[in-house]
């Protein structure tokens, strides 16, 4: 089995601090919630950014912070979130707030839509044609985000028409209301639907987030944890912060002889290039 590589989503973009105190807002308190979870053992840190209220900022100066202060220090790899509700309407705006151009090394790439609980969350194939052309553009590796099966048949339709580039790396998101369920079985559906050699991680919210990441590593796949997925650290109990779950995730891993990988091994495991500063770019 591979090393395991532990993605830590530490703020997420809907859940506040009525629900947990400890998320992270600010680009500083962000950074330090990203740097405590890589000394803890997560290679590959996924990001959203918040205004001061805690509503999603899509702020490039924001997000230029966030990504300056954790390069500052450490070499995690950083997953910007591309995603979220109300995309602007014009092209122009809605390259503003994927903030590829800041070179994330991956960011999420959203190709179906669901119920995202009450709110329809709707990626059309000319957005997802259009977000694959800019990943392409800055050389930014896409995370396929899946809700439900249908999703990786509209994956694979990108790869066909070369707007992806196979083996493609497949997150699984289990337990959001309208999507697939965060059980043992459908886990399996989806890693048996996906084609061999495919690089996949897997996250489920709520309760489900501890049982599918414990599955996910017994079949070899790769863990997502953090406050974007699950505040809690058992039940009736919140988490203290984002390195307290990454921490639980590398005692199960060594307890179960899966060796946990450092950011540069997960770079080489994913192949994507080294940093470039944005000068370089
Ligand atoms: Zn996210």
């Amino acid at each position: 089995m591979s090393k395991l590589i532990i993605t830590a989503a530490v703020n997420g973009g809907i859940t506040g601090r009525d629900k947990n105190p400890n998320i992270p807002y600010t680009p500083e308190e962000i950074a330090n919630a990203v740097y405590d979870c890589w000394n803890a053992g997560a290679s590959i840190a996924h990001i959203h950014a918040r205004g001061r209220d805690g509503a999603p900022s899509y702020d490039e100066a924001v997000f230029e912070e966030i990504v300056a202060r954790i390069r500052n220090r450490c070499n995690i790899l950083i997953n910007l979130s591309t995603s979220g509700f109300n995309l602007p309407p014009d092209k122009e705006k809605r390259v503003a707030w994927n903030h590829l151009k800041l070179r994330p090394d991956i960011a999420s790439f959203n190709c179906g839509s669901l119920n995202h609980g009450s709110k329809p969350f709707i990626n059309p194939p000319a957005l997802a044609r259009e977000l694959a052309n800019d990943m392409q553009t800055y050389g930014v590796k896409p995370e396929v985000e899946v809700y439900h099966c249908g999703i990786i048949g509209e994956a694979q339709a990108l790869v066909d028409s070369g707007h992806l580039t196979a083996p493609l790396s497949y997150n699984f998101a289990l337990g959001i209301p309208g999507g697939a369920p965060a059980t043992c079985k459908s886990l399996l559906h989806l890693v048996e639907s996906i084609p061999p050699g495919s690089h996949w991680s897997a996250l489920a919210i709520g309760k489900g987030q501890l049982p599918i990441n414990l599955h996910t590593m017994l079949l070899g796949g790769h863990v997502r944890t953090g406050f974007e997925d699950n505040v809690y650290y058992r039940y009736g109990e919140l988490a203290k912060s984002n390195a307290q779950l990454v921490e639980r995730i590398v005692r199960y891993a060594q307890d179960i002889g899966r060796p946990v990988a450092s950011s540069a091994e997960a770079r080489a495991m994913l192949r994507i290039a080294p940093v470039k500063t944005f000068e370089e770019a």
